[in-house]
């Protein structure tokens, strides 16, 4: 097993962490990852690049987002509440750290050419966006279910520029896009750049990914030792459906004394009930049945509805080094309504899962006082209409 202080460093050069990870692809599809992994290795150590995306993500993308603390909360729970406010970036979530690094760096591998999966759609709304400011193709895949409940969102990336690819194989959900937008890769990766909107996939994109969102974990960290007199957060809490948005959040903090905590939906809880095993070019947990079908996660958040989780935080998990818990649905929109009513803030629901957990365990597994960190990864205009309609 890992040692902890080696955590979230470096994958091993197969792309493993721990027993996770790796790189399961199509023979045609090594060359291209592996072009992958130099060019942002190269790039990531190059200060003009690391400018560039600092410079794009301030004066485009609202960075750095503040870290609030929320009194009247804080009152209401007998604790210390301090949220990262993803919500306040361009778009509205965490996705823009990845999508703007992504592009960049496609655009000096020299490809004019964005794909990527959807499920709800956020990550194609994102991927769009930045294909628009870059001046680039993009072609989005989204199961044809999820295209026809979310009818605002492939207007939105029509609006960007992008053409959305329904996708009639499979449930026509989110897993089958990735198949989709893996086969697209295969055939024009000459062009084109698989802009993957999480920690998962093949080797280099977990990592890749969770160093795209580092910036996250990195700042709040900082900001947290100004509200707190130079201490960390006991708790630091992040809500997981891939797991970018906690693994920005947990790289910034892994080597502090803090217990880290993921949430995830318990309807799409991978490391609650998921079972070892290869899916969409990496080992790591997902829900399967016994014949090993890969079963649909079911959520009132669209965003928390991947049936597996990145594999890093798999070893994280096994490793003891981070912890997973689940919220409900009705514990979400409990959670949703507190926030509202409390710090005038409405959240994405993602986000209102680590609300909700920690709503369940203060007093219990978290001591009065505590002071927690809530990444709140997204804002909840989305999702307002839902929460009307189970207001009803
Ligand atoms: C997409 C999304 C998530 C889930 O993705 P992760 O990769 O797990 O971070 C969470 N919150 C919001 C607001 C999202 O848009």
């Amino acid at each position: 097993m890992t040692a902890l202080g080696d955590l979230m460093r470096e994958p091993s050069p197969s792309g493993r962490f721990g027993e996770y990870g790796g790189r399961f692809v199509p023979e045609s599809l090594v060359p291209a990852c592996q072009e992958l992994e130099r060019a942002f290795r190269l790039a990531w150590a190059d200060p003009s690049f690391r400018g560039e995306l600092d410079h794009l993500l301030r004066t485009y993308g609202g960075r750095p987002t503040p870290v609030t603390e929320c009194h009247r909360l804080s009152e209401e729970l007998g604790l210390r509440i301090l949220l990262k406010r993803e919500d306040l970036n361009h778009t509205g979530s965490h996705k823009l750290n990845n999508v703007i690094g992504q592009a960049l760096l496609a655009r000096r591998m020299g490809k004019s050419r964005l794909v990527a999966e959807t499920g709800a759609g956020q990550h194609g709304v994102a991927t769009a966006t930045a294909a628009a400011l870059f001046g680039m193709e993009c072609t989005v895949y989204m199961g044809a279910v999820d295209v026809a409940r979310q009818e605002l969102n492939v207007f939105r990336m029509n609006l960007l520029g992008a053409t959305v690819r329904p996708v009639e194989s499979g449930s026509k959900t989110l897993k089958d896009a990735i198949n989709e937008t893996l086969r697209d890769w295969v055939a024009t990766v000459e062009t084109t750049h698989y802009c993957l909107g999480s920690v998962m996939g093949p080797h280099p994109y977990p990592f890749l990914v969770r160093e795209l969102q580092r910036v996250v974990g990195e700042e709040a960290r900082s900001q947290c030792r100004q509200v707190l007199g130079d201490a960390d957060p006991d708790i630091v809490v992040a809500c997981v459906g891939g797991g970018s948005n906690a693994a920005g959040t947990f790289a910034g903090f892994v080597d502090s004394g803090a217990r880290l905590v993921g949430v995830e939906a318990a309807g799409g809880a991978a490391m609650g009930h998921g079972i070892p095993g290869v899916v969409h070019g990496m080992r790591s947990k997902f829900l399967q049945d016994e014949e090993g079908q890969i079963l649909e996660a079911e959520s009132i958040s669209a965003g928390l509805d991947y049936p597996g989780i990145g594999p890093e935080h798999a070893q994280l998990g096994d490793a003891g080094r981070a912890e997973y818990g689940q919220a409900s649905d009705e514990e979400v929109l409990a959670a949703f309504r507190l926030l509202a009513r409390t710090e005038g803030i409405l959240p994405a629901l993602e986000p209102c899962h680590g609300l909700a957990w920690i709503v369940r365990e203060a007093g219990r597994s978290i001591p009065r006082g505590s002071a927690v960190l809530l990444t709140m990864s997204g804002r909840g205009d989305k999702d307002v209409a839902l929460v009307l309609e189970h207001s009803r």
